[in-house]
C-alpha cells in the first residue's frame, strides 16, 4: 500500500490533524505537536493524548510522523542557543512518545559560519545528550539539508559522519526530502541521477536508516542551495522525476509526505492527487 500524506495542522486540538490527514485521503501524516514558532510548548493534556490517540486507531494510521519546531538549531556553536535547542528535543521526543508518534523529524541546522566539522559534532553531541534522556520507542530522523549558507548535512559524508558518532544509531533514522536533495546538488529528477543518489546514499549512510520521504518539488535549481518547496510537477524536479521517485523499489515502501504550499496554483490535494495518478500499485 502506498503510505502518502501530508503535513497537516492541528488547529484546534491534536486530534483535529487525524480528521484532516483523513479528509484528505491520506494513508500516513506529519504534524508539529504544538505551535512551531515559539521556544515554549503548553504541556500535553492527558484529554487531548488519548483523543488523539483514540482517533488515530480509529482511523487506522500505522505511520505517524511529528516535525520539530522551526527555531531549535542542534548544530548551534553556541553554547545557550544549543542548549535550548537540546531540551526543545527532548521535550519532543517526550512528547511523541505520549502521543506514541513513531518518529520525530530534526533538521540538522547551521554551524553559524564555525565549519561543518563543528557543526557535525555539535549535532551528534545533541543528539546523544537528547537519546541519553529520554526512553522512547519514536525514532528521530535526520532530515537532510538544502545546502543553504552555513548548513550541515546536506551532503550524505556529514550524515554518515553523525551517524558514526551517534551512540544508539539504533534509535536514529534518515528523512530525505526531495526538494532538499535537489537544491543541494543531487539530481533526483534523471533517472541515472537518481540511481546515483541512492548509491550514494547507500554507501555514505546506509539505506536501512532511510525511514521517511518528504516529497517536495524544487523551486531553486540543483545546486542552488534554496530551500523552497513548489508543487508536485511544477518544479525543477517535474511529474517524471516524481513517478520515478514514487515507484522506485527501494522508496515505494517508504512514508511519504508532502509539506508542499497551499497558494492559487494548488492545494495539498491537489498535490497529493498528482503523486497517487504517478504510482503504479504492483
Ligand atoms: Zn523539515
Ligand atoms: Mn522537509
Ligand atoms: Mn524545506
Amino acid at each position: 500500500m502506498l503510505l502518502l500524506g501530508a503535513h497537516v495542522s492541528i488547529s484546534g486540538s491534536i486530534a483535529k490533524s487525524v480528521d484532516r490527514a483523513k479528509e484528505l485521503g491520506c494513508t500516513t501524516f506529519q504534524i508539529f505537536t504544538r505551535n512551531p514558532r515559539g521556544w515554549r510548548a503548553q504541556k500535553l493534556k492527558q484529554e487531548e493524548v488519548e483523543e488523539f490517540k483514540r482517533r488515530r486507531r480509529e482511523e487506522g494510521y500505522r505511520v505517524v510522523v511529528a516535525h520539530m519546531p522551526y527555531l531549535p538549531n542542534i548544530a548551534s556553536p553556541k553554547q545557550d542557543g544549543w542548549r535550548k535547542s537540546v531540551n526543545v528535543l527532548i521535550d519532543e521526543l517526550r512528547r511523541c512518545d505520549a502521543l506514541e508518534i513513531d518518529y520525530l523529524v530534526c533538521h540538522l541546522g547551521s554551524h553559524l559560519g564555525k565549519g561543518v566539522q563543528a557543526g557535525i559534532e555539535r549535532v551528534a553531541r545533541a543528539v546523544n545528550e537528547a537519546l541519553s534522556k529520554v526512553e522512547t520507542g519514536c525514532v528521530l530522523l535526520l532530515e537532510n539539508m538544502a545546502g543553504q549558507k552555513g548548513s550541515v548535512g546536506s551532503r550524505f559524508e556529514e550524515i554518515g559522519e553523525i551517524f558514526s558518532r551517534i551512540e544508539q544509531p539504533d534509535r536514529v533514522g534518515v528523512c530525505l526530502d526531495t526538494c532538499h536533495l535537489y537544491a543541494a546538488g543531487y539530481d533526483v529528477r534523471s533517472e541515472a541521477g537518481l540511481e546515483e543518489t541512492l548509491r550514494a546514499f547507500e554507501e555514505k549512510v546506509g539505506l536501512r536508516r532511510l525511514k521517511v520521504l518528504h516529497l517536495n518539488d524544487s523551486k531553486g535549481g540543483l545546486g542552488s542551495g534554496l530551500d523552497r518547496h513548489e508543487h508536485i510537477g511544477h518544479g525543477h524536479i517535474g511529474k517524471e522525476g516524481f513517478r520515478r521517485i514514487v515507484n522506485h523499489k527501494v522508496l515505494r515502501g517508504l512514508p511519504m509526505i508532502i509539506e508542499t504550499p497551499e497558494d492559487e496554483k494548488g492545494d495539498y490535494s491537489y498535490d497529493l492527487g498528482v503523486l497517487r495518478s504517478l504510482y503504479r500499485p504492483e
